[in-house]
């Protein structure tokens, strides 16, 4: 387990932009894996404020939305001084990586082999020492606890954890960034095709992945293969 180095008590007053700094000088090694959702796009630009100037690891699996790697290339163009990686470049339904219908058949077992094993292998290969995570508390109830700084395998580090969706969009808005466009049509979080839907009044920002599924996270922050 990778020790938390120092991290400072941040509190709810504490600004993003602060902690990205923290994670910096703490992690030079850093690394940012990236769906680029609301959350991802602001913490990538509040990431660029603070000089990161490393990686942004997306994994393709294969079942992503056009709208989606199109926001992926547009921020591409937007910020040169990172290095977009797409890991499993050109994945798609048919090519064999699973059986089809898994995602309806068995969702975890298609996200571990899709989405958690690439970044998995991928990270054991430039093992960080931490990771930029953008998730927040009030996206889910089972992420209402996510602290700033987490211990783990690698330490994560989540500016973000304490910014409501309003916060979000108000810096997207005024920063001008180029937000997936699906959010807008009540996506307001995205993954996969087969497993997203649009978010209904009331309901919370990730109610849309998995509905009816009995599932909440694809194994890459929750769970025995967590990052
Ligand atoms: S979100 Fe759905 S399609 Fe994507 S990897 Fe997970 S189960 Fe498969």
């Amino acid at each position: 387990m990778t020790a938390v180095q120092n991290s400072p008590a941040f509190t709810p007053d504490s600004d993003p932009l602060d902690v990205v700094r923290w994670a910096l000088a703490a992690h030079p090694d850093v690394l940012m894996p990236s769906a680029f959702n609301l959350n991802g796009v602001v913490l990538l630009d509040l990431a660029v404020r603070a000089g990161y100037t490393g990686e942004v690891v997306f994994v393709d699996t294969g079942f992503h939305f056009p709208e989606t790697l199109a926001t992926r290339d547009r921020l591409a163009a937007r910020y040169p001084e990172l290095t977009f990686v797409t890991l499993n470049a050109g994945a798609h339904p048919d090519d064999g990586q699973t059986a089809p219908e898994l995602h309806r058949t068995g969702p975890d077992a298609c996200c571990a082999a899709r989405k958690v094993q690439p970044l998995q292998a991928y990270l054991r290969q430039k093992q960080p020492s931490a990771l930029l995570n953008a998730r927040s508390r009030d996206q889910a109830s089972t992420r209402a606890d996510i602290p700033f700084v987490e211990a783990g395998a690698r330490v994560k580090v989540n500016p973000l954890a304490h910014w409501t969706r309003e916060q979000l969009e108000t810096y997207a808005s005024e920063h001008d960034l180029p937000v997936n466009p699906l959010y807008f049509d009540g996506f307001l979080s995205v993954g996969c095709w087969p497993c997203t839907r649009a978010v209904r009044p009331g309901e919370d920002a990730r109610a849309g992945r998995w509905a009816g599924q009995g599932k909440t996270e694809c194994g890459l922050w929750a769970g025995a293969g967590r990052l």
